[in-house]
């Protein structure tokens, strides 16, 4: 028999797993599920996606599907660009495709965006105001909030972790040399692990790198690029987030006074505000339910 409450449907799909789950109109997630990427689309190709979405839609009166992802899209949010970790996804029509299965509108969206959505909430934070989301995990994702709507230039792109970095000339995963994410993200610390510390644990990478080159180097490499943002958009408020930021010993308080030695004096300096994402196993999911009612009220 079929539910009668409405729910909206929040997908957050990765590199190596997907989570799905509903969003009461009381922003309650339930039923929150993850699956390997493998069993949520065990041939690689879009449409055994579209059907384990569909599936988990059958039976829910559903107001709205929500699809955050790691990767480019087109400006109108409706066919996928490029997954880098996902091929199969790649020059996709997604949304059109899901809405041939679901009966409601869907929403597409990169995944930064969608956490920004769910933190901004979570944290309390007035919709008024510019909003920045870096989120740190294997690479760098990020997303701008401003006044409750994602601005979109002529393309629809925000990749603060392709900003390159001066006299670094290393291969980036989008083609170009020397770019942020090469130098800030898990990926990185990975490889540091490896050459440098092959005995420690990933989570305490942080603790034994302490003040070497390399630790100061992440730290200001990392500071510039989020104060060349600072310094450009002047944000309410930055929130950071993602499992790198979520490893023993993040620099938060150094981090912190780097990008306050990088902004502007007197302002944005003094008025520099830095959050941290809450830790939750349905940001993703709720992020883009949050992102779907937003829309929603849009229309
Ligand atoms: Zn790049």
């Amino acid at each position: 028999m079929r539910e009668t409450k409405k729910y909206i449907i929040g997908v957050d799909v990765g590199g190596t797993s997907v989570r799905i789950g509903r969003i009461s109109s009381d922003q309650k997630t339930e039923k929150l599920i993850k699956v390997p990427l493998t069993q949520a689309m065990p041939d690689g190709k879009p449409d055994s996606l579209v059907g384990f979405i569909a599936d988990y839609c059958e039976k829910l009166t559903v107001s709205a599907v929500a699809v955050g992802l790691p990767g480019t899209l087109d400006r109108e949010c409706e066919k996928v660009l490029n997954t880098p970790n996902i091929p199969g996804l790649k020059n996709t029509e997604l949304k059109k495709l899901i809405e041939r299965r679901v009966n409601a509108p869907v929403f597409l969206e990169n995944d930064s965006v969608m956490l920004l959505s769910g933190d901004m909430y979570r944290l309390g934070l007035n919709i008024k105001g510019i909003y920045l989301g870096c989120y740190i995990g294997t690479g760098l994702g990020s997303a701008f909030i401003i006044d409750g709507k994602v601005p979109k230039g002529k393309n629809g792109i925000n990749e603060l972790g392709h900003v390159p970095v001066y006299g670094k000339t290393d291969r980036c995963t989008c083609g170009n040399l020397g770019c942020v994410e090469n130098y800030v993200s898990g990926r990185y610390l990975q490889s540091i692990r490896a050459k440098k510390y092959p005995d420690t644990k990933i989570q305490d990478i942080f603790t034994v790198m302490k003040n070497t080159s390399e630790y100061n180097d992440y730290i200001d490499i990392l500071a510039m690029v989020l104060a060349a943002a600072v310094n450009l958009l002047d944000p309410n408020t930055i929130i950071l987030g993602g499992g790198v930021t979520e490893m023993k010993d993040f620099p938060k308080e150094a981090l912190f006074h780097r990008i306050s030695c990088h902004s502007m004096k007197p302002v944005p300096a003094d008025t520099l505000n830095i959050l941290y994402s809450p830790r939750t196993k349905d940001a993703g999911v709720f992020g883009a339910a949050l992102y779907a009612k937003q829309m929603l009220k849009c229309r």
